[in-house]
């Protein structure tokens, strides 16, 4: 489901203000896609035979849910839900075209191939891209391999729902083979809010260095943000972590001592006993 389409003029339609039973044309593959509405649900087109290959056809409401609730938080009438980029053959989530910042929501299943495409064809035309992993999917135990190249990309999370309560909000994880091992709070972001990062490097602790140098845009409220900020919420966190940086160690160390190095000095001792005899 979209909230835009082509009317039989070729004009970019709404679903605010398209017509049911009418036939209007998918953005993306060309196909008929009609408006669906009611007390529960906000407008929304669909694609009257289900046509798997096409991005848009694949969007669910709580996708749409997302996408809303971005767009309201930006200025009004700078930014744009599913926004044509001709030349490289894509149709953003939300473009903020003032500030050249894509917002890319992603509640289904993605490859770290097409995340990086995505960014590279948006970074062609000078665009960063934000991305927005829904909590239902994303931000779990195991990272995906999406999860694992966006570590060094403009990432966010949120738990919006398809009624749009929720937030978009930044949470830092310490990842060990792909697991996240330690995580820290997450901190709501207000996505109206960009900051260029390089501007802010030096409020990045060594935790959070390797994760940002690479960003290009910040967003009030996130880690960077609130270290800059003098904030102290984090502190707490960052002893935490080195308490369990600490306990880890222990662990590993009551386990190399018991089952590894005192068993081969039961053996050692033992041979060494009976050659002695
Ligand atoms: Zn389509």
């Amino acid at each position: 489901m979209q909230s835009c389409a082509f009317d039989d003029q070729g004009q970019l339609m709404r679903a605010s203000s398209a017509l049911r039973q009418c036939d209007y044309v998918c953005l993306e593959c060309g196909q008929v896609v009609r408006l669906r509405k009611g007390a529960q649900r906000r407008p929304h087109f669909f694609h009257l035979q289900p046509n798997q290959a096409c991005r848009q056809s694949g969007k669910g409401a709580v996708h749409l849910s997302v996408q809303h609730a971005v767009l309201e938080q930006l200025p009004a009438g700078e930014a744009e839900m599913e926004h044509r980029f001709e030349s490289i053959g894509r149709i953003a989530d939300i473009a903020w075209v003032p500030q050249k910042i894509v917002f890319e929501i992603q509640c289904a299943p993605i490859t770290a191939a097409e995340v990086m495409e995505r960014n590279r064809d948006y970074a062609s035309l000078g665009y960063d891209v934000v991305w927005i992993l829904h909590a239902d999917r994303y931000n779990k135990k195991r990272m995906t391999s999406a999860e694992e190249v966006l570590s060094t990309r403009a990432h966010y999370f949120t738990n919006i729902d398809e009624e749009g309560k929720g937030s978009i909000f930044d949470q830092y994880a310490v990842t060990q083979s792909g697991r996240r091992s330690f995580r820290f709070p997450p901190f709501a972001v207000d996505v109206a809010k960009p900051f260029i990062m390089s501007a802010r490097i030096n409020a990045v602790l060594p935790s959070f260095q390797k994760r940002y140098n690479a960003w290009t845009h910040g967003f009030a409220g996130d880690y960077v943000d609130v270290l800059h900020q003098g904030d102290q919420r984090l502190d707490s966190w960052l002893a935490k972590l080195e308490d369990s940086r600490l306990t880890l160690w222990g662990k590993i160390h009551y386990f190399w001592s018991t089952w590894v190095v005192r068993p081969y000095q039961i053996i050692l001792r033992h041979i060494l006993e009976k050659c002695c005899r």
